[in-house]
């Protein structure tokens, strides 16, 4: 039973779809002005992998994942976030591009970055830039019913009229009141309200016809007008960065649930930062890394994700290159598993017996059904491929095939690719010759056979019943 931590209630809850056997997922995407970082594709594996598991539990799974390509403003670390300059803009003026030019340069380095992290392709990426219309249609709808209010061409959401602000993050209207860091704006009545529709200044290029000025839409307002679209005024999952539970998602729910008068979003699914020398990895600050500096170090993405994995979505995970090596030696131990398994002869006896991989299977299982415990889950796969491997060492599997099928379903929810690295017939057969040598106690021609086979970049480690493997030394850690 898939058991999910939802920021609303601050508990586990089990998931209980609005549909019987389907799930309505939106994820919160990238603001496309810079390359995305490793933070950020943190953020993007989690909703995967739920997705993943969803589907495997056989869950009809749809996914929209938006575009932010106008409306994030410079400021989104204070309060509403409503100041300041777009982003996408500020890095057109620098580099002498349009907005547009921007936005499909990094929306296309985005979706390339997820390609090659095996992060499955949202059913739709919605641009926030072609829905402008749906946006005005809800702004209007809300100062139909009262909850906004318009001055001077700009309209803003008044937190008095919706009790329920705070009930995602804490901050309520009296808690905002003692506390927060408020912004001033001359048209705000108060300055917990945020910017629904803003008046364009005469020099800002990505502006809209609207009923109240020609502008542009306040940050916040996309994703309830996309989600709804999409997805319907009440959907399953909603996903994001820690950062987006205030203001952005706070807003949306104000937003969406005055406008609809229903329930916006039943599970809010929060992915914790990571971090670059303990402090949060940010495009602004420019403390971070992409996929590129990645490879760059000789890692791979599949290396990346098995770091990623390895800590609990909602833990504090700070990015090391000694998390790295780990994350890179744990996948080689996989992938030298799992082809073992495909080049693993059919023997006699069977010691993986149906009720063992089962057992793997359920351990599995209940660690994703608890909240998505990847490093859990990554331990049962980890036991399994010891116990096997010992059992091949020993000629006891008679049915590799049963444990390479369970290994790629293992992989198929975690979402790592598996790589089989294919041995050289001459190191094969180099390999063969040491086993001999060792059979006749030439334990010198054996050494020398290891060096030969070694210099040609593998290694040979020795299993009982004089069996071997042969695994390709490690690729990564250059540095
Ligand atoms: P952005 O492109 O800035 O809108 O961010 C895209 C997603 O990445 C959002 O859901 C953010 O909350 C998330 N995010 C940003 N920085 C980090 C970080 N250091 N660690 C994890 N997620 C992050
Ligand atoms: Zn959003």
């Amino acid at each position: 039973m898939l058991k999910l931590y939802n920021t609303l209630s601050k508990t586990k809850e089990e998931f209980a779809p609005i549909n019987p056997g389907k799930a309505s997922m939106y994820t919160c995407g990238p603001t496309v002005y810079d390359f995305i970082h490793i933070g950020n594709i943190r953020t993007f594996v989690t909703p995967d992998v739920l997705r993943r598991y969803l589907e495997y539990l056989g869950y009809e799974v749809r996914q929209i994942k938006n575009v932010t390509d106008v409306g994030h403003l410079t400021n989104d670390d204070l309060d509403q976030g409503d100041t300041g300059e777009d982003k996408i803009e500020k890095k057109a003026k620098k580099e002498h591009k349009t907005p547009e030019e921007i936005a499909r340069f990094y929306e296309g380095i985005f979706k390339e970055t997820e390609k090659e992290m095996n992060i499955l392709p949202a059913n739709y990426f919605p641009r926030a830039s072609a829905h402008i219309q749906e946006m005005i249609k809800l702004i209007q709808g809300l100062l139909e019913k009262g909850y906004a209010y318009e001055k001077n061409g700009n309209v803003f959401f008044d937190v008095t009229k919706f009790p329920e602000y705070g009930k995602l993050s804490g901050n309520t209207l009296e808690n905002l009141k003692v506390g927060a860091r408020l912004e001033e704006h001359p048209d705000k009545k108060n300055p917990w309200d945020f910017a629904l529709w803003l008046k364009a200044p005469a020099n800002h290029i990505m502006k809209w016809d609207s009923p109240w000025s020609v502008g542009y839409p306040g940050w916040h307002i996309e994703c309830s007008a996309m989600s709804m679209q999409y997805l319907g005024d009440t959907i399953d999952i909603h996903t994001g960065g820690e950062d987006n539970i205030f203001p952005h998602h706070e807003a949306e729910i104000a937003q969406s649930e005055c406008y609809s008068g229903a329930k916006f979003v039943n599970y809010w699914i929060h992915t914790r930062h990571l971090l670059a020398d303990g402090e949060k990895m940010s495009k602004s600050k420019g403390n971070f890394y992409t996929l590129s500096d990645i490879k760059e170090k000789g890692y791979s993405p599949m290396d990346l994700r098995m770091a990623i994995l390895s800590a609990h979505y909602r833990s504090q995970m700070n990015f090391t290159w000694t998390a790295m090596d780990q994350a890179e030696a744990n996948l080689t131990a996989l992938n030298n598993f799992y082809a073992r398994l495909l080049d693993h002869k059919i023997t006699g006896s069977d010691k993986l017996s149906n009720m063992t991989t089962g057992k793997y299977r359920k351990d599995f299982e209940k660690a994703i059904d608890d909240d998505l415990n990847t490093p859990k889950a990554l331990s049962v796969v980890f036991e399994f491929a010891s116990d096997a491997n010992k059992l091949m060492d020993e000629n006891l599997l008679g049915n590799p095939g049963k444990a390479k099928k369970l290994l790629e379903i293992f992989a198929r929810i975690l979402g790592l690719k598996l790589e089989v690295i294919e041995i050289p017939k001459e190191i094969k057969a180099l390999a063969e010759e040491r086993k001999v040598a060792r059979e006749n106690k030439d334990f010198r021609k054996s050494d020398e056979l290891r060096d030969a086979i070694d210099k040609l970049g593998y290694i040979i480690e020795d299993t009982r019943n004089n069996n071997y493997i042969i695994k390709p030394a490690r690729r990564g850690g250059k540095k």
